[in-house]
């Protein structure tokens, strides 16, 4: 049996990875789910979404908004628009507005840094940024204009399947792990996470992208099932790297609460979000299960429906045609189904804000997993 101090090695990790039993199963949610109400508290907290630009100068082989696809109409938000889905998000109580977007040099890095000075100025909101990968300068400037958190997903530790699915820019390297040591030492909130299930991933893969959340000591983790978009390469069988079968990791629901609760023992201070991803695979309840199995948070979706639509990752995601009210009062309702407290304020990682309030203390590591094979 699993206890709230589990210290589990590699080998254990890939073993909870395969296991398919339900009853040992509900060990894994309920060690999960304890040693969330333990660290983290019973609050969910709500990050309201604003996906403020989809044009995207990458070719990541997985995602419907790589650059060369033609079948996207690309906008972007005016900063009047996102200040008004950040006037928004303060009317519904949320603590957070997270600005997210494909990789868009056309959002320049003084016109970011003047709607963060605004949104700081004119609302008590935390901001988290979501831009991918950006320079040095800009995300220091972010920072300095009162940005609090950034969100870069490493998407899996697998360097060549890495390098296979998101290819680098000409002449340039793409070092996620780097970007986000380096956002941590400006003092960012740092999350990170993976996709699950991604094709050519294999359990020993997802294990070590579960020991790399531990040794990033993330502050939040956002997993995910990896959903087919058609109009990518990896839409298209043949461009699919081959593991054999058995190695391969799915990309299911089950799949994504172990990787979810796994995270939760291991980062048990990281605040953990029931992602909109496992709501498209699960649109009844799966951000419901997220939520007893390790994850605090939810991301209600702020942006105009009118632009909604247009930011298409992967095909048929949920709450695609909500209004702001929508996703708001359906979330409330869920949250409180389950017994739990709409979280109030900024809703802070509790590790990262041990980091700030110790930083010479902060050399215990926030994760309980241990004895990693590499
Ligand atoms: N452009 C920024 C970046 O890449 O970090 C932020 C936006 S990007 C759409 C946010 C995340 O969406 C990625 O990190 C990736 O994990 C996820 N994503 C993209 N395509 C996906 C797909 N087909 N299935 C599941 N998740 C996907
Ligand atoms: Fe662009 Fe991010 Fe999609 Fe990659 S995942 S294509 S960087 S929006």
């Amino acid at each position: 049996m699993l206890t709230t101090r589990a210290r589990l090695n590699h080998d254990q990790v890939v073993t909870w990875l395969r296991r398919t039993d339900e009853v040992q199963l509900a060990d894994l949610w309920r060690t999960a789910d304890q040693v969330r109400q333990q660290h983290v508290g019973g609050e969910v907290h709500l990050r309201g979404l604003i996906e403020l630009s989809n044009y995207c100068i990458r070719l990541c082989a997985y995602c419907g908004l790589r650059a060369p696809n033609q079948n996207v109409t690309r906008y972007r938000m005016s900063a009047d628009e996102v200040l008004h889905c950040a006037r928004q998000a303060v009317a519904f109580g949320y603590g957070t507005v997270v600005l997210q977007s494909g990789e868009d040099p056309g959002l320049k890095g003084d016109w970011m840094a003047d709607l963060i000075r605004r949104i700081k100025v004119e609302t008590p909101l935390a901001v988290t940024l979501s831009l991918g990968e950006r320079s040095d300068e800009e995300f220091a400037l972010w920072r300095e204009a009162g940005a609090d958190r950034y969100l870069l997903r490493f998407e899996t530790s697998n360097r060549q399947l890495y390098d296979r699915i998101h290819p680098p820019r000409p002449g340039t390297e793409s070092d996620r792990v780097a970007i986000l040591r380096r956002l941590r030492e400006l003092g960012y909130e740092v999350g990170s996470g993976v996709m699950i299930g991604i094709p050519g991933q294999t359990y020993d893969d997802l294990a070590r992208d579960i020991a790399l959340f531990g040794e990033l000591d993330l502050d939040m983790i956002g997993v995910g099932p990896f959903l087919v978009h058609p109009d990518t390469p990896l839409g298209d069988p043949a461009f699919r790297p081959l593991v054999p079968d058995d190695d391969q990791v799915p990309s299911n629901e089950l799949m994504t609460y172990k990787v979810i609760a796994l995270a939760r023992l291991m980062c048990p201070r990281a605040n953990i979000p029931a992602t909109t991803a496992l709501a498209t695979i699960n649109k009844r309840n799966g951000r419901e299960l997220g939520l007893v199995r390790g994850a605090n948070v939810v991301m209600p979706n702020l942006t105009p429906p009118k632009y909604r639509v247009l930011y298409e990752i992967y095909p048929n995601k949920a709450c695609i045609r909500e209004t702001a009210d929508g996703c708001f009062s359906c979330l409330e309702a869920r949250i409180v189904s389950l017994g739990r407290d709409v979280g109030a304020g900024r809703g802070d990682s509790p590790n990262w804000q041990r980091r700030r309030d110790d930083p010479a203390g902060h050399s215990e590591r926030n994760n309980v997993l241990g004895d990693r094979r590499e």
